[in-house]
């Protein structure tokens, strides 16, 4: 059995590497009574260093990296200098980056063979902007998985992080709505059929694949499949801002009994 992923994106936040201090301390002491969760922090660039003294219990995680390794590419961080910053996991294809910098899938598979090749964990982030019912599976999902990871080894697709996110569930969506359970689980089973038929059933089954969009301390327990391999983790963004909520979130998520 996995341990859950629990992964805080804190976005452009907070304002000041002191507060960022303060706050991964905060948000790591949820690690405390709370067993078989692996909790990563995704601060911004600037406060990488200082979460990981705050927080020596949690795993580091960057919120993005360009896909050259080093070179007149004004603005950008290489996969070799997270690693050589103690980053473990790096979120790409997020749909704020997608929307706000038009990135391709093209340009986020660079970026995933970046962080492989520096032994850095990718978390995928994929997702339909809309709403569709439950019945219809939304086509997002099998373009953006298949082009983010299209030429890439099976064995190394099977060290990256899956993370569904629809759009339209994500807490500063306008008009966002969390999803519903059932309906993360069955993407979740879809996310492992398509993982299958790309690398294998031995290699997809050891793919992680976690749920983001709207998670708070209420919900967050309902997210995670106890009798199947559903979701088995989660990005939060908002809920991961506020400590109280956070150490909820997480301290629920490690009392559920699965069974997978
Ligand atoms: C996100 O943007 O990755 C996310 C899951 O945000 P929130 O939890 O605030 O919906």
């Amino acid at each position: 059995m996995h341990s859950l992923l629990v992964i805080a994106n804190w976005k452009m936040n907070p304002p000041t590497a002191k507060a960022a201090r303060s706050l991964a301390a905060a948000v790591a002491s949820a690690l405390r009574g709370a067993r078989g969760i692996e909790l990563v922090i995704a601060p911004p660039f600037p406060y990488l260093d200082a979460v990981r003294r705050a927080a020596p219990r949690a795993k580091l995680a960057a919120q993005d990296a360009y896909p050259l390794a080093s070179g007149p590419v004004t603005g950008a961080v290489s996969a070799a200098m997270l690693k050589d910053a103690a980053v473990r996991y790096t979120i790409v294809g997020h749909s704020e980056r997608r929307r706000l910098f038009q990135e391709s899938d093209g340009f986020i598979n660079a970026k995933i063979r970046a962080l492989l090749a520096a032994g850095i964990t990718p978390v995928l982030a994929i997702g339909e902007q809309a709403q569709e019912s439950q019945a219809v599976v939304p086509k997002a999902i099998a373009t953006q998985l298949r082009a983010g990871l299209a030429g890439i080894a099976a064995r190394d697709i099977a060290r990256v992080v899956v993370a569904y996110e629809p759009v339209w569930a994500i807490s500063t969506t306008p008009g966002a709505k969390p999803d519903t359970p059932d309906n993360a689980t069955r993407r979740a089973i879809y996310i492992r059929k398509l993982l299958v038929q790309m690398i294998g059933r031995k290699r997809a089954e050891g793919v992680r694949i976690i749920y983001g969009g709207s998670v708070n301390a209420k919900n967050a327990a309902t997210f995670i499949a106890r009798d199947i391999r559903g979701m088995e983790g989660m990005l939060v963004g908002g809920a991961s801002l506020k400590p109280d909520e956070f150490r909820v979130l997480v301290r629920s998520v490690a009392a559920i009994k699965r069974r997978v």
